[in-house]
């Protein structure tokens, strides 16, 4: 027997759920490249990923993955041999920081383990020995989406300020962007990167870098620099083409228009309290199941929880077993742990971009089925607590 018949939900931090908008708008012949409405709705899209983004700073656009912005972003302020700081909490920066290496950078990481964030008196130690200078940047992400923890870029900002370190400070807001709350200027981010198929429900392709006039001069001397991922023409083309370094990606840029609109017409801080809304019904349910068993969140401190991903312990196989339960019985593919062992001891649960109240207690409450199914140890009354919750933020 099973109920997963119906539309199937993926529950995971990415690619996330297209809103019927994004979808129809793509829905189309091959528009102009050259002149008319494709030119002016990028116009408008580079209009909306500023204010998105909390900056007066500029967005360079490419035609790539989250990982092609890591790469895309260091290209434009490092040259071999420079050095960067990895701030490890999870397993994304670390990934940027292998970028790094690739490309001839050496990297200093960081470790802060899985379980929590950044250990502030550490990065002022590294930064206070780099008395020449050497640390060219300081790497760290928002939010990790395979710890789910949430950083304080602010926080880190104003530690290199007191330093008197002249280290950039690139953030990753993959996981968080449209999500959390993220506002470039006011947190002191010099570049900042994001992709199109997490908070901005657009299918994956686009990479966005944005980069203050700090940022802006720093790659005057960057040696990394290539035709493709020099973000000045893309910024500032003088032809449309150079948006893209040729031909655009016409339909995904429909879709980002569409998407961008979604949000800014909700507003900004709608977005982000939904986002936490929707965030506080998990946490309410896992601290439900945690009261008779194992199972809770991996963050244990909810002032670093990150509200569009929520990274789950559940030990003893639980995590592989729920999985499999709620894909096959119920019709939802939850997120694999990622970057822990062992893997099948967590899963993660999107709850980013296109997400509504039904959709984050229906996923709650197929888990809380599972648990039962599978005989899993678990606290009652974690849907009440979810529904709760709801109740209490609406
Ligand atoms: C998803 C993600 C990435 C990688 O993005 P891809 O599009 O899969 O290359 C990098 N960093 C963070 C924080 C992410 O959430």
């Amino acid at each position: 027997m099973t109920f997963a018949n119906g539309r199937h939900y993926l529950a995971i931090p990415g690619p996330s759920v297209m809103p019927e908008e994004v979808l129809r708008t793509m829905h189309r012949t091959a528009p102009n490249i050259y002149t008319g409405e494709l030119v002016d709705v990028t116009r408008a899209c580079v209009r909306d990923l500023k204010v998105l983004a909390g900056t007066q700073g500029d967005v360079a656009m490419y035609i790539a993955n989250g990982h092609g912005t890591w790469e895309a972003a260091l290209a434009n302020v490092c040259s071999p041999g420079d050095r960067v700081l990895v701030l490890g909490t999870g397993r994304f920066c670390q990934g940027w920081g292998d970028t790094a290496e690739g490309m001839g950078i050496e990297v200093e990481t960081l470790e802060f383990g899985f379980a929590g964030t950044v250990d502030l008196g550490r990065v002022e130690e590294t930064l206070a020995a780099d008395t020449v200078g050497r640390i060219r940047a300081v790497l760290m992400v928002h939010v990790d989406t395979a710890s789910s923890v949430l950083n304080d870029v602010a926080a880190v900002r104003a530690l290199i300020d007191g330093a008197g370190h002249p280290a950039l400070l690139m953030v990753d807001c993959i996981a968080s962007l449209g999500c959390d709350r993220f506002e470039m200027d006011a947190f002191g981010a010099d570049v900042m990167i994001t992709a199109s198929q997490k908070g901005l429900m657009t299918p994956p392709g686009l990479g966005f870098v944005w980069f203050n006039s700090r940022a802006a001069a720093a790659q005057a001397t960057a040696k990394c620099v290539t035709r493709n991922y020099d973000w000045r023409p893309r910024a500032n083309p003088e032809r449309y083409y150079r948006h893209f370094n040729g031909t655009a990606p016409t339909h995904h840029i429909y879709g980002l228009h569409a998407a961008l609109g979604m949000i800014l017409d909700e507003g900004l801080e709608a977005v982000w309290a939904r986002h936490r809304g929707l965030a506080g019904a998990v946490w309410a349910a896992l601290d439900a199941w945690g009261q008779g068993g194992p199972i809770r969140a991996n963050i244990a401190d909810p002032a670093h929880r990150s509200c569009a991903v929520t990274a789950v312990c559940a030990p003893d196989g639980a995590g592989q077993a729920i999985q499999d339960w709620v894909k096959a019985k119920a019709g939802v593919t939850l997120g694999i742990g990622l970057g822990r062992t062992p893997e099948e001891d967590y899963f993660r649960i999107g709850h980013m971009g296109h997400v509504n109240a039904h959709m984050v207690l229906g996923v709650l409450a197929v888990i809380d089925a599972a648990l039962k199914a599978l005989e899993i140890p678990h606290g009652s009354g974690a849907v009440e607590a979810a529904t709760g919750a709801i109740a209490a933020a609406a």
